[in-house]
């Protein structure tokens, strides 16, 4: 098939009877239901994008030749990198970076893990019919178009014993086998994209221990599979409310999800790894850890820059100009042109595999992952200081619309150098709902915690990924001059 539109996409969520559960509610058509159905026509909108921007956001499927995904591609030159990263920025922009699960960012993970099969096969192939299963899977997420969902985290039960897993029962975990597949029980947090997605994805994040074989499992099943539910937390999507009011929460709010797996038959074809902890501890071997980064920071950009816009106009229509402001804005600025130049040198440092596969430098990248979850919050912190009381003095689309109010707003509620009540409380209103609203909260969240904690990742970029070389040298060079100066 290639390429979906909107309306084939929602069309497939309605097929799926899945179990989703908001508040006390369990949802069968989510694209109808007024607390799902803004982020299902955002997303809709997303599919019939790739369409409307053919150029950079298709490819032709190396096989069948059918207009496919570019995050789907598996690249195999610079140019090949160049055309998946223009893609990339124009899917980021039918959410303004907001949504962040938009479906590209796994189809960029199960590219990276179709193109290297011997790493879920194991050196001595072992897992071979698992690594079969993987690139299977890849080529139906490609041609089918599907959306997918994933998790990847243990829940919380105890951090005193969470990290060794075993034991915690809670975890999901193989419990048994059938001639159809194996079975599992537990949990993982957190399905972003649940409502929204056909099929989801579970597979290694955080390497387990030795003796953890049960837990290690990964596969990919339909939403439908019996036993699986998910619990969404509450949605932040301002059902009934009018998109002037609410801008974003109205659209963009994609959704987040606890997934239980209540003995759930996993189907052989669909298993892609069983009881191998070695295996299940090698992912980044297959690269995916910078195929996600490249797309999750090619979203970022695109939310830090409508941030700075959004901040500046905000500036604007309040005639600031004050040093404190304008110091902020160049702050934002700031963070816009380090997330591009970590962009751009890892395309223009872009390498090639052994197999001719090619890749973002993933050593340029790398740190983002460490400061975006500090900059994204400091960003929102700086709306909130430009935008100070301004922020809930925004009459809303009713109040505007009032015969009787409607000169009382114009006399009173406008902004410096003529801008209008309506220009004024359009802009104030979406920085609320950037920050202040539920979707802002969960925006904050969301960039804090989505690849894990900057601390995490600051730890492991110095003990594991961070070539020192050139400060130890200069270390040792300064330390030698002792005796000649
Ligand atoms: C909105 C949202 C959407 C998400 N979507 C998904 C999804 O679609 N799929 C999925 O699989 N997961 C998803 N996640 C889960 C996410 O991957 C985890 O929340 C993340 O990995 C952090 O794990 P944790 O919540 O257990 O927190 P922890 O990592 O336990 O962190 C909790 C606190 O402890 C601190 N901390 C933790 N470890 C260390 C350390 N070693 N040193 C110092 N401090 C430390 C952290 O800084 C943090 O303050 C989502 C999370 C959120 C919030």
């Amino acid at each position: 098939m290639g390429a979906r539109t909107g309306a084939q996409f929602l069309e497939g969520l309605r097929r799926t009877k899945r179990e989703i559960w908001v508040d006390g509610e369990r949802i069968v058509d989510v694209t109808a239901h007024p607390k799902l159905r803004g982020g299902a026509e955002s997303l809709a909108a997303i599919f019939d994008r790739q369409h409307e921007f053919a150029a950079d956001c298709l490819f032709a499927d190396p096989e069948t030749g059918a207009p496919t995904n570019v995050s789907h591609m598996i690249p195999r030159s610079r140019e090949d990198l160049l055309r998946r990263h223009a893609g990339l920025v124009r899917l980021s922009e039918g959410s303004m970076g907001i949504m962040g699960r938009t479906p590209d960012y796994m189809n960029m993970k199960f590219s990276a893990f179709a193109s290297a099969p011997e790493v879920w096969a194991g050196a001595d192939g072992r897992n071979e019919r698992g690594a079969h299963n993987v690139v299977a899977f890849q080529r139906r997420l490609a041609r089918d178009d599907v959306s997918l969902t994933h998790t990847i985290i243990q829940p919380t039960v105890d951090k005193r014993t969470d990290a060794r897993i075993v034991g915690n029962k809670v975890t999901i975990r193989k419990v048994g086998e059938t001639a159809d597949g194996i079975v599992v029980r537990g949990a993982r947090v957190l399905a972003t994209l649940a409502p929204y997605a056909d099929e989801t994805a579970v597979y290694p994040g955080q390497p387990i221990p030795p003796d953890a074989a049960d837990y290690a499992v990964s596969f990919a099943i339909p939403l439908d599979t019996p036993g699986l539910k998910f619990l969404c937390r509450d949605s932040a999507a301002a059902p009934g409310a009018d998109p002037f009011d609410k801008p974003l929460s109205s659209r963009f709010d994609e959704q987040d999800a606890f997934c239980i797996f209540d003995d759930v038959v996993v189907p052989w074809d669909r298993v892609f790894i069983d009881g191998d902890v070695a295996i299940y501890n090698s992912m980044r071997a297959t690269g995916y850890a910078i195929h996600m980064t490249t797309q999750s920071t090619v979203r970022a950009l695109t939310k830090l820059e409508f941030a700075y816009g959004l901040a500046t106009r905000m500036a604007e229509l309040i005639g600031d100009h004050s040093p404190a402001t304008t110091e902020m804005l160049g702050e934002l600025a700031c963070y816009v042109r380090l997330t591009a130049n970590a962009l751009e040198l890892s395309l223009e440092k872009g390498w090639e595999r052994a197999d001719g596969v090619w890749f973002p430098d993933g050593a340029v990248l790398e740190p983002m992952r460490s400061m975006l979850p500090v900059w994204m919050p400091r960003v929102a912190e700086i709306i909130t200081l430009v935008g100070s009381h301004n922020l809930l003095t925004t009459p809303s689309r009713a109040q505007l619309d009032d015969p009787a109010l409607r000169p009382l707003i114009d006399e009173m509620l406008h902004g410096a150098d003529g801008a209008t009540a309506d220009a004024r409380a359009a802009v104030f209103r979406l920085a609320w709902d950037f920050v202040g609203s539920t979707l802002g909260g969960r925006g904050f969240l969301y960039e804090r915690f989505y690849l894990t904690s900057a601390a995490r990742n600051k730890q492991m970029l110095h003990t594991r990924f961070f070539d020192r070389t050139r400060s130890q040298a200069l270390l040792d060079d300064m330390l030698s001059r002792d005796a000649r100066r």
